[in-house]
């Protein structure tokens, strides 16, 4: 690190203080990029790390994953994907009736234009983010939950991947390059398969969390070893005084603090209101079924666009995530949803055991426009935040804690982060 940058994250012979409240991905980038500047660093959380939404995901560094789920026409399929017995989406009509606003942006950012916009912001966290995790977690406990592989999209016919040429043409304009597999190439990658899958992709340059929740622990275990401080607390109160925002009170006491990251995933909404900020936060709940001593083979993670789920072979067996729920996020989770992702398993892999199974709920933090918060806090140069990741936090994860750690040290960064502003909205 440059001898400038250690400078700045050093006050009267002292290292600044960094408090880094979540300790998602997102926080335990940050705090290691931070720490790796110099700063003192303190991770804030209420549950011990990689408990939130980092917990369960389907663990894919998915450089391809920057066409947002608002896309032209999806207002036509919502009444099928409702009624579907094995789609995707599920609503509280009572919740979306009373974020009626929100709603009405996110459809608002799916027509082409926007899509394209918000497609090209993405891909400047998504692109590298394989290497940037394996640079992220190299010499740290994280290293070896992290692999790089290629990424399948599995098709019953061709034609299904035609009707996404949208998409496709929108990956392809990025760059984001893959080949076509024939059913016998794709059945002979991945032999346990079904036979009704007869068309995929392969996409190089991916990769996959052996299990998301032990790479973050492993991240913060090793900030720990090399000095971090881990606070298990809930944050509540920021101080806000003369000299701007100073301390936070949390359930352990006050923790004063020089700079303050706000990586709070979905719950990051109420800490940023008392810096005068709202931000329209929501969560986009999901699921996952995690089967053990499944008895099958299975190289490579796969979106298995049939049924909007991801498959992914994590260290501790098959996990299939996915589901898009819109219901408050205190409310319990939904059976029928995990139960339709077991469905989902049995017809992905007919010959697999999936009789050890365990399921999970988590909450992907989204903003209208499908894009993150990255950035400063106007009025308060002292605090930032890192948060609303959607779907690709755990890919974008790395890339926004080295980012958040280049503006709290007031180094140069080469990206334009404009789109990624809080006051946005
Ligand atoms: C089913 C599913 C599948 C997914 N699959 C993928 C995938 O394959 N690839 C991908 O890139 N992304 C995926 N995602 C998205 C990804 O999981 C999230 O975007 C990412 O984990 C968000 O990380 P985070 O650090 O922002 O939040 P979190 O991991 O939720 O961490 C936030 C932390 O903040 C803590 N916290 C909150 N409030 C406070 C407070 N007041 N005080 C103290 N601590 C607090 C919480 O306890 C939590 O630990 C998936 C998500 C789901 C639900």
């Amino acid at each position: 690190m440059a001898k400038a940058t250690i400078a700045r994250s050093r006050t009267n012979d002292r290292a600044l203080h960094a408090v880094v409240v979540g300790a998602g991905i997102v926080g335990a980038a940050t705090a290691l990029n931070l720490q790796r500047r110099g700063f003192e660093v303190t991770i804030v959380d209420a549950q011990p790390p990689g408990e939130g939404a980092s917990f369960g995901n389907a663990g894919i560094t998915a450089r391809c994953a920057i066409v947002p789920v608002p896309v032209p026409g999806i207002l036509k399929k919502f009444p099928s994907m409702l009624t579907d017995p094995m789609g995707p989406l599920s609503m509280d009509f009572l919740h979306v009736a009373r974020n009626a606003k929100w709603f009405i942006d996110y459809l608002r950012h799916g027509r082409a234009s926007e899509v394209e916009r918000i497609a090209s912001e993405l891909f400047k966290l998504t692109n590298g983010s394989i290497d940037d995790h394996l640079a992220l977690s190299r010499d740290t406990g994280g290293e070896s939950w992290v692999t790089e592989r290629d990424y399948l999209y599995i098709y019953p016919k061709r034609s299904d991947f035609e009707a996404e040429k949208f998409a496709w043409d929108i990956r392809r304009n990025h760059g984001i390059e893959w080949t076509e597999l024939t059913k016998a190439e794709l059945h002979q990658m991945e032999p346990d398969l079904a036979p009704g899958f007869n068309f995929g992709i392969r996409l190089p340059r991916h990769g996959f969390a052996l299990d998301p929740a032990k790479l973050v622990k492993g991240l913060v275990d090793t900030f720990l070893i090399r000095g971090g401080h881990l606070l298990l607390a809930k944050a509540h109160e920021i101080e806000i005084g003369e000299e701007g925002a100073r301390a936070i009170q949390t359930d352990s006491g006050r923790l004063a603090f020089d700079k303050l990251v706000i990586a709070a995933g979905a719950w990051s909404a109420t800490l940023v209101a008392q810096l005068g900020l709202k931000v329209p936060l929501m969560s986009e709940r999901g699921y996952h079924v995690q089967f053990h001593n499944t008895g099958i083979h299975h190289n490579h993670p796969m979106m298995v666009t049939s049924g909007k789920y991801v498959a992914t072979p994590m260290a501790d067996g098959l996990r299939l995530a996915g589901m898009v729920e819109f219901k408050p996020m205190s409310a319990p989770p939904d059976p029928k949803l995990t139960d339709r992702l077991k469905r989902h398993g049995r017809l992905l892999f007919p010959n697999a055991n999936l009789e050890d199974a365990e399921t999970w709920l988590g909450h992907r933090p989204s903003l209208p426009d499908s894009l993150p918060v990255i950035g400063t806090v106007p009025g308060h140069p002292n605090v930032f935040l890192a948060f609303g990741h959607q779907h690709i936090g755990l890919s974008t994860g790395p890339r926004t804690g080295r980012l958040i750690a280049q503006l709290v040290a007031g180094e140069r960064v080469n990206e334009d982060l404009s789109a990624f502003r809080a006051d946005r909205f």
